[in-house]
């Protein structure tokens, strides 16, 4: 399985450097879900909750971007449902997707227990200067079976994990302040203008130059 830094960095680099499309406070705010598939190894039972197939299945996918994309349309900003739920997809997606080569996934679960697993990597004959790949399909019927004992944490990447984790938690309460406090004053300004005394209203306020995204395309634009 890969280290929970590769899960846990890449899609979110690939995202921030796709600012058209993945808006930076929002791929901030869903960042833990990168690691949500992983949590159906605690407690698996080997019935219904089983690791690497409840939460590592197309079927989990579905759900979690579903849940995300309603929650989104609840709570978050009008219209921003479509780029959450994008970046659910890619962050749950992409740890399965991850993991396909790492061990595989019951991607179907729970209607077929079958793990898919394709092993691809490449060694050098250092003697000879000979590359040795290996490419192999090794599909099995069955979840994929955890070694008894298994680092899933190293103590270098605790180090990691807990400097990001406080980095998150910072970023997320710098921007969900700094958002309440533009609605704060978005809705003072909305105030004024609704009620002028005596002129025109007031026009709204021109888009600061540091505002981090461009607004997301319409539905249907992706490429
Ligand atoms: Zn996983």
């Amino acid at each position: 399985m890969p280290s929970f830094l590769v899960h846990a960095l890449i899609p979110t680099f690939a995202m921030l450097s796709v600012r058209r499309y993945f808006d930076p406070r929002i791929v901030l705010y869903l960042w833990p879900l990168t690691l949500l598939p992983d949590l159906d190894y605690f407690g698996a039972n080997g019935t219904w909750w089983v690791h690497r197939a409840t939460l590592h299945s197309l079927l989990s996918v579905a759900l979690v971007v579903g849940l995300v994309w309603l929650a989104a349309r609840r709570w978050a900003a009008p219209g921003a449902a479509p780029q959450y739920a994008a970046v659910a997809l890619v962050y749950h997606g992409s740890h399965i997707l991850m993991d396909t080569f790492a061990g595989g996934n019951v991607f179907f679960w729970p209607f077929f227990n079958q793990t898919f697993l394709y092993w691809f990597y490449i060694e050098v004959d250092t003697a000879t200067n000979t590359p040795i790949v290996t490419s192999e399909p090794a599909t099995h019927e069955g979840a994929p079976v955890v070694s008894t004992t298994y680092e899933w944490l190293s103590p270098a990447e605790t180090a990691m994990m807990a400097f990001l984790l406080v980095f998150w938690a910072v970023l997320v309460t710098l921007s969900l302040a700094e958002r309440y406090r533009d609605r704060r004053e978005n809705g003072g300004r909305n105030r004024q203008n609704a009620t002028p005394a005596g002129g025109a209203a007031r026009p709204p306020p021109k888009p600061s130059k540091d505002q981090p995204v461009a607004p997301f395309p319409e539905e249907g634009t992706f490429k």
